[in-house]
């Protein structure tokens, strides 16, 4: 029985995720993620799943052959063949990646993916899930993630963008990014329950912002305007704080007094760009004072070092992360600043066979908010291609821990 047919979705594209011949063989295609991406870029509805190679209206199918002359992966679609337009195009979806198909070297930068402060904001909301009664709401993106909120609506959790969408009296769950006291005080007076999974390094930097503002100082913020953290940076101390993007800006900055001046930043900066716009602040404020250690955290530090170990080696670099990710982007911009093409996908299947043309060494990192399993897909997407072999650079070890909140804690003791 061709049960291939069953998942064929009308007038759409099945993709193999496996092969199977009449003789019982199964060839694994593990680049169907990368051809459905390829399909729904072009607007063909398509899922993936396994194909007979007897399957009426098979369109096409490449195996790749490694050097013993074993079939070692293969791509494969098939399509409806009464839907001409969908045949065509699973036609030409195959072609662009089977001209790209080749032995490939992919360096994989580390440190990346999730960091201490990403793993403990998501574990807060998956206590909340375990812990409290439903509903659970998170005020903002938990950290900026699709797959992760994805997973955590799937979980239960409701996202919301203010504590206005919030019943009185329910539990929420502030994002690592943090809030400023304002939102705090309208989750007091609406008697929320709040569960603070802002992180660690951020609230070392707001509570700079008090302590310089405190003692009089103009705090200037180097950081992203618009960006949720930098909100919750500016909002500790409004009247005294003012925010810069650029050495460009701090050319236009004003302040009461240039004697009593002091910056902070953004978790999340690029760490170069961000020195030129502390040597500009010098320069025009020589009694700068600065915070008493950085504010670009550790993991945006060690992400942006570990791609810098590898980007030069490599003919493209993939960033896995969301377009949201202030670190993740930095590290695009980091790429190609140093002259390697460079390109942010959320997944695997966001590659566009057009990147590897000529590429046969490939970057690959991922953002502090990435899963890490994105990256095993990628890794294993590209191996469908071709014999892929991976070289790991760790340019150092990360074990920084950040423990639960007590009441989180607290909860899932039951104590
Ligand atoms: Fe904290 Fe840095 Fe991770 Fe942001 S990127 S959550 S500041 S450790």
């Amino acid at each position: 029985m061709d049960s291939s047919a069953g998942l064929l979705p009308a007038g759409g594209v099945l993709v193999a995720d496996t092969l199977r011949t009449a003789g019982g063989d199964q060839v694994a295609c593990p680049a169907a993620p990368l051809l459905t991406g390829e399909l729904r870029r072009r607007g063909v509805t398509a899922v993936t799943g396994p194909l007979f190679l007897g399957t009426k209206g098979l369109v096409a199918h490449h195996k790749l052959i490694d050097r013993d002359g074993r079939t070692e992966a293969g791509l494969g679609v098939a399509t409806l063949s009464s839907d001409l337009a969908a045949r065509e195009s699973a036609q030409a979806a195959l072609a662009a990646w089977t001209a790209v198909a080749t032995a490939r070297t992919i360096l994989l930068a580390s440190p990346r993916s999730f960091c201490a402060g990403v793993d403990r904001a998501i574990a807060i909301v998956e206590q909340a899930l375990l812990t409290h009664t439903p509903p659970v709401y998170v005020r903002k993106q938990i950290v900026h993630n699709r797959h992760v909120v994805e997973d955590l609506t799937h979980r239960g959790a409701i996202f919301v963008e203010e504590l206005d969408e919030v019943p009185d009296g329910s539990v929420v769950v502030f994002s690592a990014h943090g809030v400023s006291p304002a939102v705090r005080a309208q989750a007091a007076e609406r008697n929320l329950d709040v569960l603070d999974g802002t992180c660690p390094l951020v609230t070392k930097v707001h509570s700079e912002a008090r302590r310089f503002a405190a003692r009089g100082d103009t705090v200037v913020v180097i950081g992203h305007a618009g960006h949720e953290e930098v909100e919750g940076t500016l909002g500790e101390a409004p009247d005294a704080t003012v925010l810069v993007e650029s050495a460009a800006d701090v050319r236009q900055l004003r302040v009461a007094d240039p004697q009593r001046v002091s910056y902070l930043t953004q978790t999340t900066l690029a760490v170069d760009e961000t020195a030129d716009v502390v040597d500009a602040l010098r320069q025009r404020f020589p009694a700068l004072r600065e915070p008493p250690t950085g504010d670009i955290c550790y993991a945006t530090t060690n992400r942006q070092n570990s791609l810098k170990a590898i980007v030069s080696l490599a003919d493209l670099v993939l960033v896995v992360g969301s377009a949201n990710s202030s670190n993740s982007v930095r590290l695009v911009e980091l790429s190609r600043r140093q002259g390697t093409p460079a390109h942010l996908i959320d997944r695997a299947g966001d590659i566009q066979p057009g990147w590897l043309h000529g590429v046969t060494t490939l970057g690959l990192t991922a953002g502090a908010s990435a899963p890490p399993g994105l990256v095993d897909d990628v890794v294993a997407a590209l191996s469908g291609l071709g014999t892929v072999t991976v070289h790991e650079r760790e340019v150092t070890r990360e074990t920084i821990h950040f423990g639960l909140p007590w009441g989180v804690r607290h909860a899932a003791d039951g104590s």
